[in-house]
């Protein structure tokens, strides 16, 4: 569904990715690991369109993301319906005056009739199980209540894809368990998730396959959860990157 050949991407000399080539599967859940500084964020911002590719070609299903695709509004909201991007920061993300008005924001900017919005807002806010924040100034809640809301202002969108990029960092275990099974839902929901993570411990239950970067900024190995859970010395090193 998603394919990234020979990918090269650098910030002003600054190698964040070194011929990186990746498969993601429809409906599968790829979670991306390796040491900070790697170049999870980085592909994973190249996944959602915040920019092109240096050398290398990324493909969306038959949509090739290139400069000029990106540059196209026209072109480019053909592949910001389909993918939702959860940023590592929540701040970053909410800026509305309300929880409510903060889920109502991406439905309307694909135009959907106001009655759907408002269908899809409420349907949202029971999901996460947030209907008391819904009048609530995002920017005023706990860390746990933001990713929450981070989280909603994606699914209401309803895309096909969710790339969340460190969704625990930080986290309670309280949060990171609603997070978990929230994830878990959307995957048997058909929907397809990449995730970037610290620690395996935290996505063992809904992870598909690891890829996993090294320090040079290449996918060193990509591997099956049973392989990993078959391979000790792989299963201690994903759990204390
Ligand atoms: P990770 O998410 O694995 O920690 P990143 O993708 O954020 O890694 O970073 C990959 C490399 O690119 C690092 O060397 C990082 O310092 C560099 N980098 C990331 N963002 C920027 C930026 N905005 N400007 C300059 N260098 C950056
Ligand atoms: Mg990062």
């Amino acid at each position: 569904m998603l394919t990234v050949n020979n990918a090269f991407y650098d910030y002003e000399g600054q190698l964040a990715l070194n011929d990186v080539s990746l498969e993601v599967k429809t409906g599968e859940t790829l979670v991306i690991m390796g040491p900070n500084g790697s170049g999870k964020s980085t592909l994973l911002k190249i996944l959602t369109g915040f920019f092109p590719l240096k050398d290398g070609s990324y493909h969306f299903k038959d949509l090739d993301i290139n400069k000029a695709f990106l540059d196209d509004p026209k072109q480019a909201a053909k592949l910001y319906k389909q993918i939702g991007f959860v940023f590592q920061d929540s701040d970053v993300q909410l800026f509305n005056m309300s929880v409510r008005e903060e889920l109502a924001f991406g439905p309307q900017q694909l135009g959907l009739p106001p009655t759907e919005v408002e269908q899809r807002v409420a349907d949202c806010l029971k999901l996460l199980a947030i209907e008391r924040l819904a009048e609530r100034v995002p920017y005023h809640l706990s860390g746990g209540e933001k990713k929450l809301v981070a989280i909603g202002s994606v699914l209401t969108m309803n895309p096909e894809v969710f790339v969340l990029d460190e969704p625990f960092n930080g986290l309670s275990p309280y949060y990171r368990t609603l997070i978990v099974e929230l994830l878990a839902k959307l995957h048997q929901s058909g929907k397809t998730i990449i995730l970037s993570s610290h620690h395996f411990g935290q996505i063992k239950d809904i992870c598909d396959r690891v890829a996993l970067f090294s320090e040079q900024h290449q996918i060193q190995k990509i591997m099956t959860k049973a392989e990993i859970l078959n391979d000790p010395a792989e299963l201690a090193h994903l759990s204390v990157l």
